[in-house]
């Protein structure tokens, strides 16, 4: 058994990294199925979308060829519309909701069709908002992800200078950075990031950290408002014994690398075992296998029916190879030479309903061994604790707190997304900017 890269030829990669989701590829395609649309009064797709976009609205649009203003419906609700179409799991958000489902139908392909408008203007690089001439007021954002650009898109409109510093030499965030290219390419996010920016109004300087290369005080300084959209980090420690050990890895270190590396660069083990069963561990499990794995295990302590990945994710991961493994925890790794070769796994049972609400998982005792050379930890991620605490910004185990009107516990430091929520959807950050932008224009006018 051993860690390698370079495991497949250029052409394998190509094919096991190809867009998952063909689009449409013509009018007349997306027209038959958005034809099928009742535009239903008081729709149930709009209102499960977290950003609410009209969807019968923009449904209609493309039936009577209407593209851009389609794409104008789906970009005034989310300006990541085109990256959401591509990420979401709508299987639980708008098509979850359609309601073709109650009659046992298939829904409304509605990311599909979304895709379908969205890929067009940003092809043809519509500009579909004016900016407002400039008020004279500045706003730095920290961060480039989802929340950071949807706020500063929603300010710049508005007629606010936004600066963002970014830490990393690319925007976009979770979205570049953090997703499986078979899902997003790293070529499909930079045009997206481009195309938000193409209003006009906002300046971002990269290789910026907060804490290293700025401070909070000097933002403070320097703009009317601050706003903090800077996500979460690296994944949740298992605090067990050889978790030091080489060829255990954090999954979004491991999926950023695949993204900003390339594929061929990215060493993968030939017995790999995935621990969470959350979106990112079904993409750092099925990029292991396309990496070449020859065997993935994705372990979850819990069973099918706690878990937080979506059935259709989980069609994906299984349609991959991945076995699963339900009801276990990883308990030991062991290795020989520093490097992994044995996972120690307990056996769970389900007991009483915790915090959350779903019944949580138990130690029977029992215990049982994998044979791995790679262990990939998806546990969830943690919040920038360290951070926050050294900001003197209130928060909840690193979590940052926030009032109904998105601001911090300091005078005009506001925050949103994952750095206040722990994690969840591009689209729920897309949000958390819209509704930071509405706070900081009240704020400063
Ligand atoms: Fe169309 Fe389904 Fe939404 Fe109704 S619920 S408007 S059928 S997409």
């Amino acid at each position: 058994m051993a860690i390698e890269n370079n495991r497949l030829t250029e052409q394998q990669y190509e094919e096991n990294f190809a867009d998952i989701h063909p689009p449409y590829e013509n009018i007349t395609a997306a027209k038959v199925d958005a034809n099928r649309c009742l535009f239903c009064y008081d729709a149930p797709c709009m209102k499960s979308c977290p950003t609410s976009i009209d969807v019968p609205k923009f449904i209609k649009q493309i039936s009577t060829e209407n593209i851009k203003g389609s794409a104008k419906t789906i970009f005034s609700s989310n300006i990541m519309g085109a990256g959401c179409s591509k990420v979401c799991p709508v299987e639980k958000l708008c098509e979850g909701a359609c309601v073709y489902n109650l009659l046992e139908e298939e829904p409304i392909p509605i990311a599909k069709l979304q895709r379908y408008t969205t890929e067009i203007a940003m092809k043809e690089n519509w500009q579909l908002f004016e900016r407002k001439p400039s008020t004279g007021k500045k706003v730095a954002i920290v961060g480039a992800g989802p929340a950071g650009l949807s706020c500063a898109h929603a300010l710049s409109r508005e007629g606010i200078d936004c600066t963002i510093y970014e830490k990393e030499n690319k925007g976009g965030g979770l979205m570049t950075y953090g997703i499986a290219a078979y899902k997003v390419t790293p070529q499909f996010c930079e045009d997206e990031v481009n195309y938000i920016l193409s209003i006009g109004g906002i300046d971002v300087k990269y290789n910026q950290e907060l804490g290293k290369d700025i401070t909070l005080a000097q933002l403070r300084k320097e703009y009317d408002a601050v706003y903090l959209g800077i996500g979460v980090g690296v994944a949740r420690h298992l605090d067990i014994p050889g978790e030091k050990l080489e060829g255990v890895v954090d999954a979004i270190s491991f999926i950023y690398d695949i993204r900003a590396k390339g594929f061929s660069t990215v060493p993968v083990g030939d017995k790999v075992a995935v621990i969470g069963m959350g979106m990112t561990a079904i993409d750092a499990a099925t990029q292991a296998k396309r990496l070449g794995a020859k065997e993935v295990t994705m372990l979850y302590r819990r069973t099918q029916d706690e878990m937080p990945c979506t059935e259709v994710e989980l069609d994906i991961a299984m349609l991959d190879g991945c076995k699963i493994i339900w009801l276990t925890a990883p308990k030991e790794v062991k290795g020989i030479n520093g490097k992994v070769t044995e996972l120690v796994c307990s056996k769970m049972k389900l007991g009483e309903p915790d915090t959350s609400g779903r019944r949580s998982p138990i130690d029977t005792g029992e215990t049982f061994t994998l044979d791995v050379d790679m262990v990939i930890k998806a546990a969830g991620q943690t919040p920038f604790e360290d951070l926050i605490e050294d900001l003197k910004i209130q928060n909840l185990k690193g979590k940052i707190t926030i009032d109904g009107n998105c601001s911090t516990n300091i005078q005009g430091v506001f925050a949103g997304g994952d750095a206040v929520n722990g994690g969840k959807e591009v689209v729920d950050a897309v949000q958390a900017g819209k509704d930071g932008a509405k706070a900081i224009l009240d704020y400063i006018f």
